[in-house]
């Protein structure tokens, strides 16, 4: 059994496919979800983890992909250059994972490792381009 992180990313017009109870009942992957935000007519984010072998593993992520749904496994990092940020806080309004929040006291960025999903959505936010991907 294997068990691996993915970022699933739906489109506005998703066909509404009950994913992850097929992914369940189907394929029989354990899934647990981590991080949902999905609402009906936007890009939808979801987190998950899947557990099986790695053979249905890559079945669970074929049949997710021809949903039209994008499905990558987390296996980057997000770098950032915390020395130069100006602490504008535009990178953690596009943080759902709640990696990034700004200090409510302190006005201040803290990034959380641990809660980074990899959806680069930072990367772009950033007006410093302060963000990075190390790939393994
Ligand atoms: S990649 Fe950036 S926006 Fe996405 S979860 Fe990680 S810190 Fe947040
Ligand atoms: S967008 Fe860039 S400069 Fe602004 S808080 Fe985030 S890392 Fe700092």
């Amino acid at each position: 059994m294997t068990s691996r992180r993915f970022v699933l990313t739906f489109p506005p017009d998703a066909t509404g496919e009950p994913i992850t109870y097929n992914l369940i009942k189907k394929y029989d992957i354990m899934v647990n979800i981590v991080k949902a935000d999905v609402s009906p007519g936007k890009i939808g984010h979801l987190v998950m983890e899947m557990t099986a072998p790695v053979k249905v593993l890559k079945e669970g992520m074929e049949y997710i992909k021809k949903q039209n749904v994008e499905c990558e496994p987390i296996d980057k990092k997000i770098h950032y250059r915390d020395d130069l940020c100006i602490h504008c806080g535009a990178c953690s309004a596009v943080c759902f994972a709640g990696a990034l929040t700004m200090g409510r006291q302190t006005a201040e960025l803290s990034f959380d490792p641990e809660k980074c999903v990899v959806c680069e959505l930072c990367l772009t936010s950033c007006p410093l381009r302060l963000f990075s991907i190390d790939i393994g």
